[in-house]
């Protein structure tokens, strides 16, 4: 399969205006949902100073409940578009559904497959014929083999710039854990596949005090970047505060990272 690192040995680096995602340590990093032009700048500009080149953001949200906050849309595209050439980063959102492709891939520079999506099998498809890199993220229980063929379907259908993303798988204990941190698929991944593999400890963690030992253990077993998510006021945001760094956390989780990723 096209994904097998036996078919393609070497470790495939994708490039974009401002990254080189499998060289080196990505940090993709931003608010989880966009909520307004100017909390994003403020978060966009802390993280772009201590080395993010990515800006995460959701404008389309994948909600357990369909009376929660869904996103802001097609407005929330503009002010992502807008502040990541400002500050000279790479825009990262969320697209839910086949019909939205068309319109975020006007905005986006990665398309970002949530958890959620894993194998939604027809999004996969249309992402494959789309240009721009994809970020998929693991299934909460997808098997590696499962991922890697999700994966797989993006590449087939010729879009073979893919990015990798242990995210948490569900377990027994999700009082204390958002999600189970798979820190063994980290390498289990990169020995099966040459596309790059980066963690979420966000969304594993779930509390933002267990944020940064999941995301340096994920370092410490080879992860080639970390995904984090942040608010300027944790205890207000829109979607998934409690698991959200301020800027001073993330400040320290960097350094903490980089140290680590030297060592490996
Ligand atoms: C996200 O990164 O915004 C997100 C919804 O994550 P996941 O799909 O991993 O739950």
């Amino acid at each position: 399969i096209r994904v097998s690192r036996e078919l393609h040995p070497e470790n495939t680096v994708i490039t974009t205006a401002h990254s080189h995602i499998g060289e080196g340590l990505t940090i993709m990093a931003g608010p989880d949902a966009i909520e307004s032009e100017a909390h994003l700048r403020e978060i966009g500009t802390a993280v772009r100073d201590l080395g993010a080149t990515i800006l995460r953001g959701g404008s389309y949200k994948p909600r357990t409940s369909p009376y929660s906050f869904q996103g802001v849309g097609e407005a929330g595209l503009a002010i992502h578009r807008k502040v990541a050439d400002e500050l000279n980063m790479d825009m990262m959102t969320e697209v839910l559904d086949t019909r939205d492709v068309a319109l975020v891939g006007q905005y986006t520079d990665i398309f970002q497959v949530g958890a959620r999506n894993m194998q939604n099998f027809a999004l996969l498809k249309a992402l494959g014929q789309q240009a721009k890199p994809v970020l998929l993220k693991r299934g909460m229980s997808a098997t590696l083999d499962e991922y890697l063929f999700a994966a797989e379907y993006i590449a087939a259908f010729g879009n073979p710039n893919i990015i990798l993303m242990e995210r948490g798988i569900r377990g027994f204990d999700a009082k204390y854990t958002r999600n189970v941190f798979d820190v063994a698929a980290v390498p289990v991944l990169q020995s099966m596949t040459h596309l790059p593999v980066l963690v979420d400890s966000s969304h594993a963690a779930g509390k933002a005090k267990f944020v940064e030992p999941l995301a340096l253990a994920g370092i410490a077993a080879g992860a080639q970047g970390y995904m984090v998510e942040l608010h300027n006021e944790p205890a207000k945001a829109l979607v998934d505060g409690d698991q959200a760094l301020t800027t001073v956390q993330f400040a320290q989780l960097v350094q903490q990272a980089q140290a680590i990723y030297d060592i490996v």
